[in-house]
């Protein structure tokens, strides 16, 4: 009986520490202090869309071969990390693989992403994609027709606006 007890015990708190799926509770950080929260590399620094960002962010390309038309980048954003407001002419394909974060189309609600959620921007949908306050957030970024496409960048996301929707936003 005493050793029932303690295997139901050990169950709950197994399951009580898992609840938390959003926050990194896995401590594991490579050189630069970022938290693995994939099985996919980070990367470099963003620096090429950095002026398009608000915080940090890193990019690995996981493609390479342009006959295939079809290019796949992992992206990674530091808490609160986000993109400007901006659209794709050719579309774009987003599936979270690690931590937590949000995608919101112009004039809708914000919607919460985390690992195993795809979604599917129609070309030209103005929008932008970021982590939670809260998590670290890697989504594959998946770019479409790319031989016609062009990204437009518009306005910052202000810290009114994020803290707005992700307070209220509900799950995917
Ligand atoms: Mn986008």
């Amino acid at each position: 009986m005493k050793r029932l007890t303690l295997i139901f015990a050990a169950a709950v708190i197994v399951s009580g520490c898992c609840n938390q799926t959003t926050d990194v509770m896995n401590t594991e950080t490579d050189a630069d202090g970022i938290p693995k929260i994939s099985d996919f590399p980070t990367g470099e620094s963003n620096d090429v869309y950095a002026q398009y960002f608000s915080g940090r962010s890193w990019v690995a390309p996981l493609t390479s071969n342009d006959e295939l038309g079809v290019p796949v980048s992992n992206v990674t954003f530091e808490p609160g990390c986000r993109n400007n407001w901006h659209r794709h002419s050719g579309g774009q394909i987003l599936i979270a693989v690690g931590g937590a974060g949000y995608y919101q189309e112009r004039g809708k609600e914000a919607i919460r992403m985390e690992p195993g959620d795809v979604i599917e921007i129609s070309p030209d949908i103005e929008h932008w994609h970021g982590a939670a306050p809260e998590s670290w957030f890697s989504h594959l970024a998946i770019a479409c027709n790319p031989q016609e496409n062009e990204n437009t960048w518009l306005e910052p996301v202000t810290d009114e606006e994020y803290d707005g929707v992700v307070n209220k936003t509900f799950q995917f």
